[in-house]
């Protein structure tokens, strides 16, 4: 049922976003030596999972207008030793794949998809998960779909990859009690695809609510100074964040939960920054789109059943807060 959704062939069913991408880097042949490269503004999933496999996380930064993957700055990243390109579409829409996919079918590189924030974006035909040769989905409550705790899926045409991704989220066992490889154990629960299959009933209604909800805010705060989240023709956005760039930014945050409007932040520190990834090798300044968006990154409140009565008033307090702290 997802594989359709996704306009792809095969799905295998996991235990998280994580597994998804860990799996997938495995199945393309990532390992010690090779190199991967993905972006600094990420949740550090993307990274870890690189990390993972013994493979070098390579980082190339965003384009300051769709946050995604800078496709100017990525031919120079590429080595002899590079072995995926892991572009993310990051808030709920889709990174600019075509020049990616020329990139790669020219240098022979694999292409896996982060769509951990992406069910049912669009690309042209294409949807999230089925341009690359892996795409990599999490069912996280807390994501545009999501399931009653962790779990998460990829999506190919490559029945090679998804044979050999079934194979290792079951230990490597093929038949049963027979160990061909060193695999592990991120298989779904069962409990967990018995609810995801009821709620995909659901994800196009919820997709096209938070579609409205976005609309409304691009409307509302049209005028307001800050920058707004920007639809790139021929894609289609899921906004499973509605992120907009405000100056002063923390104070921009506590002047609104002052005002009983809570917001959020993805992400505040890029992954290069943070002091659990220090040894990938990068230092402040290295990247200096990701670091500037996460100083200026604000996420409205944005889930299907936010009443338009809600955005509006969400919006107004949110006018207000920038027109007096820029008095
Ligand atoms: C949520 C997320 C992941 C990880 O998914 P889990 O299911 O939490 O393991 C990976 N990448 C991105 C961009 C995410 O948002």
């Amino acid at each position: 049922m997802f594989a359709t959704y996704c306009r792809s062939t095969n799905c295998v069913a996991l235990n998280s976003g994580t597994s998804a991408l860990h799996l997938a880097l495995l199945a393309v042949g990532a390992g010690p030596g090779d190199e991967v490269i993905t972006v600094p503004m990420t949740f550090v999933a993307t990274v870890a999972a690189i990390c993972y496999t013994g493979a070098r996380p390579i980082l190339v930064d965003v384009d300051p207008i769709t946050h995604t993957l800078d496709c100017k700055k990525l031919e120079r990243a590429i080595t002899p030793k590079t072995k995926a390109i892991l572009p993310v579409h990051l808030h709920g829409q889709m990174a600019d794949m075509e020049p990616i996919m020329a990139l790669a079918r020219r240098f022979n590189i694999a292409v896996i998809e982060d769509a951990a924030q992406a069910h049912g974006a669009e690309y042209k035909v294409r949807r999230a998960g089925s341009v690359g040769d892996i795409g990599c989905f999490s069912f996280y409550p807390g994501k545009n779909l999501g399931a009653y705790g962790d779990s998460g899926a990829i999506v190919t045409d490559n029945a090679a990859y998804a044979e050999k991704i079934r194979l290792l989220r079951d230990w490597g066992q093929k038949p049963k009690n027979t160990h061909i490889c060193k695999g592990y154990n991120y298989r779904m629960d069962g409990i967990q695809g018995a609810i995801l299959s009821v709620k995909m009933r659901y994800i196009e209604a919820w997709t096209e609510a938070r579609r409205c909800v976005a609309a409304r805010y691009d409307d509302m705060l049209a005028n307001s100074g800050a920058l707004l989240p920007i639809e790139c023709a021929g894609r289609r956005h899921v906004y499973h964040v509605y992120s907009i760039r405000v100056p002063k930014r923390d104070l921009v945050r506590a002047r609104l939960e002052d005002l009983g409007v809570s917001t959020n932040v993805h992400y505040p520190t890029p992954v290069h920054m943070q002091p659990g990834y220090a040894d990938i090798g990068y230092v402040k300044g290295d990247f200096p789109i990701s670091e500037q968006l996460a100083e200026e990154f604000l996420s409205l409140p944005i889930y299907p059943e936010l009443a338009l009565k809600s955005v509006h008033e969400i919006s107004e307090r949110v006018v207000h807060t920038l027109r007096s702290i820029a008095q």
